[in-house]
């Protein structure tokens, strides 16, 4: 996965015709770029920044099926998800895990509620279940969820559903798609659609960001996988400046695993706004969120407001003793929903979350909506719709069973390096080859120079930003400490890029301005 290496290939060979170009590196481009390479596709994926830098690398890290798109009568799109996930967790065992959620119940209407609830949401998921949810007493709520709020506490209903970590999976499937055929490359911004005598579309131009040299490349489909920035890649496609996206901002605190000293996680089936707020371990710490606030404007960086910040603090002060306070955050993110667009007042917690797939009278195929959990089946539809556009005989999808890269079974979740599966080895075989490649560089996370060297050379990190938020996840997990290490990151980088230090000094000093914005100030 060396950029340099694919860029040149394109200068060499720019008659190629691509069966698929793909527009955006998130879930939903990844997927739909793995499915038309495994069915035999020449697909090229473009990604504007790096691979899930938007929305995918800041979700709740659910693989579900959605217990609250069940309370608002979403069956068919639970019960997709369902398979969706327990597919997941089949394909990608190193990087998924089935999570106990403890839902407190504080009166008996709510526990015949969510007893009745949660046995639907077993039936849906059929015999890809994770495990029956069980109501429990009062005594093992509290041994589930130590700092549970005890005063009026009645019990629990225990449930199962998927967790992940959602840009290393990101990461992992770019490699899969690679291996199946595909490029990928990140830091490629499609900046121009291309079409034929009829008006039918049949190239794009992009631009490597890094250097700013523009490629045109030709292609039978092209898809528009783009999130919250779908209308942008429509508006070059027919000029118009229609809105179907309606973004909404989800923000989330992450805070010491003190908070909530177990596995299980906490699900608050009903806050103020009528959302549900989860408190879920993850790489020992705690995240909790989300909020669902309606922004006008997209953007590949959007900023958590006070608001946000305080509703969340607000509502676990509700569950939670201790509570944490604002002092207790170790960073704050925030992630854009790319949801269809609603009518004027409209609320965006209502708006389903299933995926629609729009195709444009030049052929642009859109793809808009979904979840993380359902990006194999969303990647599905859209390649189908491409393959009716295309006048394609339409192939069969090979996806369901397909391992994702690093597959590995009985993982040990307590070994700081689990979530690279089979690379793990590979790596630790790397840090015997360069110098002082087996040195801690932080222990807040355990990560070792050679992870740095490994992100550059198999990973396609270019920036410090690209290890520490997403090859690894320390600016998601304690901001300070990845401020902290960001000069030593930016100079063994640096060495493997061949930068110089006017490059590691700008670096550092762009890695803090986005720094600033995960950090709370008290
Ligand atoms: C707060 C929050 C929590 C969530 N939690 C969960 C959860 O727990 N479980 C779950 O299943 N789902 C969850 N979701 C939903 C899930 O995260 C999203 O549905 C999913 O990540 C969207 O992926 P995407 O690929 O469609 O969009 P994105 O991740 O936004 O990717 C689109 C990409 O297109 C790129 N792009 C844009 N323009 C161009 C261009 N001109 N050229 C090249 N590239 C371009 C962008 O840079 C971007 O990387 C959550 C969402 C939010 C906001």
């Amino acid at each position: 996965m060396l950029r340099a290496e694919i860029l040149k290939n394109f200068e060499d060979q720019n008659q190629t015709t691509w069966d698929f170009v793909i527009i955006g590196g998130g879930a939903t481009g990844l997927g739909t770029a793995i499915e038309a390479a495994t069915r035999g596709y020449k697909t090229l994926l473009l990604e504007q920044s790096d691979f899930a830098k938007s929305t995918s690398s800041k979700s709740t890290k659910l693989v579900h099926g959605g217990v609250r798109y069940l309370a608002q009568g979403y069956v068919d799109l639970v019960r997709e998800a369902c398979k969706e996930r327990g597919l997941l967790l089949q394909n990608a065992p190193h990087l998924t895990k089935n999570l106990s959620f403890v839902i407190p119940i504080y009166t008996w209407w709510d526990k015949l509620l969510y007893t009745v609830g949660l046995k639907f949401y077993d039936l849906l998921a059929g015999k890809l279940s994770l495990g029956k949810s069980v109501p429990i007493s009062k005594s093992e709520t509290i041994k589930r969820l130590p700092t549970i709020k005890k005063k009026g506490l009645k019990g629990g209903i225990l449930y199962h559903d998927g967790q992940f970590d959602d840009s290393r999976l990101a990461l992992n499937m770019a490699q899969t798609a690679i291996e199946n055929g595909a490029t990928v490359l990140n830091y490629a911004k499609v900046i121009k659609l291309k079409k034929d005598a009829n008006g039918k579309l049949n190239g794009v131009i992009f631009q490597d960001t890094e250097t700013s040299k523009e490629f045109e490349t030709k292609t039978k489909a092209i898809v528009n996988a783009t999130g919250v920035f779908a209308d942008d890649i429509n508006k070059m496609d027919h000029g118009t400046d229609d809105k179907t996206i309606s973004p909404s901002q989800g923000v989330h605190i992450m805070i010491d695993k003190k908070f909530c000293p177990t596995d299980s996680a906490i699900m608050i089936p009903k806050t103020s706004d009528g959302r549900v707020l989860f408190a879920v371990p993850w790489h020992n710490k705690i995240i909790l969120g989300t909020t669902d606030t309606p922004v006008k404007q997209e953007s590949l960086e959007p900023k958590p407001t006070e608001q946000e910040i305080n509703f969340i603090l607000e509502t676990a002060r509700g569950y939670m003793n201790p509570a944490p306070t604002r002092k207790d955050i170790l960073s704050v993110f925030a992630g854009l929903r790319p949801l269809a667009a609603t009518k004027e007042g409209a609320k965006t917690k209502e708006v389903s979350r299933s995926h629609k797939v729009i195709t444009s009278e030049s052929g642009l195929v859109s793809i808009i909506g979904g979840k993380w959990t359902t990006y194999r089946k969303m990647g599905e539809d859209v390649v189908e719709k491409a393959e009716e556009i295309m006048k394609v005989p339409h192939k069969k999808s090979n996806t369901e069973h397909l391992k994702i890269h690093g597959y590995r079974k009985d993982i040990d979740y307590k070994d700081p390096m689990y979530y690279y599966g089979t690379d793990k080895e590979k790596i630790l075989e790397l840090s015997k080859e360069i110098e002082n490649g087996n040195e801690i560089i932080s222990k807040e996370q355990n990560i070792i120079k050679a992870q740095i060297v490994w992100a550059v050379k198999n990973e396609m990190a270019i920036n410090i930003e690209d290890f520490l938020s997403r090859r690894t996840r320390l600016l998601l997990l304690d901001q300070k400490e990845a401020v902290r290490i960001a000069p030593i990151v930016a100079e063994v980088m640096a060495k493997e890029l061949g930068k110089d230090e006017v490059w590691q000094k700008n670096e550092i000093e762009s890695f803090k301005n986005i720094a600033e914005i995960y950090h709370t100030h008290i």
